[in-house]
């Protein structure tokens, strides 16, 4: 058993996180509230090779797997630039071309998705299914060699900001009649996709939207992989690709917090000279927050060592385990952080109660604490499906 990064790992580590703290957490918010994006910081992580770590070096890549995606993701969020957009672009949407794309598909996006210079967002919830994915209303019929995909999705994040959306459709199944996923690849201005944003109440540069699709014309090509079948396995590849650096922005959220919050404590002094991290009151619930989310990262590269080892069914349930274990881990991590800064907690200046939106998200968001508990009750404590 080894708990170590490999020397490259290490040093794409350090190199993320130096570029993270170039940027900050002042950097983060500042664009939020300003209703930008963090267009500099994307680009210059793009440009630095980290956006691609997990794209195949034939496409311009890095050549390494998830591991190295979620330790992007991680050292970002813990500068205090937590991006969204990794999980959704080069986590699920890369993954999902570069596993059951057609080689067309690869040679078209990949390259971009290297670079960074493509931004391919995922859209699967609707309005009426939520987190029961079988009654995905959005179709898609053929329309002689063309598709036409007609549907509503929501929470759609980061629409503003790419050039596609991967939109999980339905289509008919010529022989039993009955309606199977597939993903497609819709250009972002497709006419026919109109898009609304959604107010939210999360500190983020990146939005989400309301998107509707009134019967949007797209060349075949654009349905991934060469036939309706690879629907199914292409929507599974790109779970635990999700889950893992979904958990991993949560783990470094969680660190950032745990740092500004002890660096206060450490210095803050209210009773005599004695500073308030050292009552027990105040350090206490920090290194139990500190235990909660080390705990969680130990899940997460677990997850993700054994999904580059290709252990897809094992991957899955550390990927779930790690997914519920950091958003629980970075919810409380940056609660406590609020509440040992006392009212400057509360302040936009000590940068922590504006990542409370965020985090909260994490326990709902990309998948419910509650749709894992019920995964680990049926596959690995063998309980009856509830639902
Ligand atoms: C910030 C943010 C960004 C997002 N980005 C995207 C995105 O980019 N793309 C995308 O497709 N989606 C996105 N989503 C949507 C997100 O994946 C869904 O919100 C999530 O899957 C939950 O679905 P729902 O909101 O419809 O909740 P519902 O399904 O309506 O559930 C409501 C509550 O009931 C619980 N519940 C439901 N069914 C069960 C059950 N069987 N057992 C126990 N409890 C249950 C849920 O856990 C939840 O607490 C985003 C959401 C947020 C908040």
């Amino acid at each position: 058993m080894n708990f170590d990064l490999t020397d490259e790992q290490e040093q794409l580590r350090d190199a993320v996180r130096a570029l993270g703290r170039r940027y900050g957490h002042d950097y983060f918010v500042a664009k939020a509230r300003a209703g930008e994006h963090t267009t500099e910081l994307w680009a210059e992580a793009g440009r630095l090779g980290y956006l691609g770590v997990n794209i195949p070096t034939e496409y311009g890549g890095g050549g390494g797997g998830i591991t190295e995606l979620a330790i992007v993701c991680e050292e970002l969020a813990a500068a205090g630039c937590p991006l969204l957009l990794l999980v959704v672009s080069p986590a699920i949407a890369a993954t999902v071309i570069n596993r059951h794309g057609t080689e067309a598909q690869r040679k078209r996006f990949l390259p971009g998705f290297a670079d960074g210079t493509l931004r391919v967002v995922f859209a699967i919830t609707e309005p009426e299914a939520g987190s029961n994915f079988h009654r995905l209303g959005t179709v898609a019929r053929r329309d002689g060699d063309d598709w036409l995909l007609s549907g509503r999705k929501c929470f759609i994040s980061g629409v503003d900001e790419a050039q596609y959306v991967l939109v999980v459709a339905r289509t008919e199944d010529a022989t039993t009649g009955r309606l199977k996923p597939a993903l497609f690849v819709v250009p972002s201005d497709a006419p026919g996709l109109t898009r609304s944003k959604l107010e939210m109440e999360i500190v983020s540069p990146e939005n989400q939207f309301l998107l509707y699709l009134d019967d949007v014309r797209l060349p075949a090509d654009a349905l991934v992989g060469e036939s309706v079948e690879a629907g199914l396995p292409a929507l599974f590849a790109g779970l635990n690709p999700e889950r893992i650096t979904v958990a991993a922005m949560g783990a470094g959220t969680g660190r950032y917090a745990i740092e500004r919050a002890s660096t206060y404590t450490a210095t803050r002094k209210v009773w005599g000279g004695r500073s308030i991290g050292s009552h027990q009151g105040v350090s206490h619930p920090l290194a139990h927050a500190a235990v909660q989310v080390e705990l969680a990262r130990l899940m997460i590269y677990k997850a993700a060592t054994l999904y580059d080892a290709g252990r897809d069914l094992e991957a899955g349930v550390s990927a779930n385990m790690a997914k519920y274990a950091t958003g629980e881990a970075a919810a409380l991590a940056v609660d406590t952080a609020v509440q040992v800064h006392g009212g400057a907690g509360m302040t936009t200046e000590y940068g922590v109660a504006t990542l409370l939106g965020a985090v909260r998200a994490g326990r709902i968001a990309p998948v419910s604490r509650e749709m894992i508990l019920n995964y680990v009750a049926q596959h690995v404590l063998g309980q009856e499906k509830s639902y």
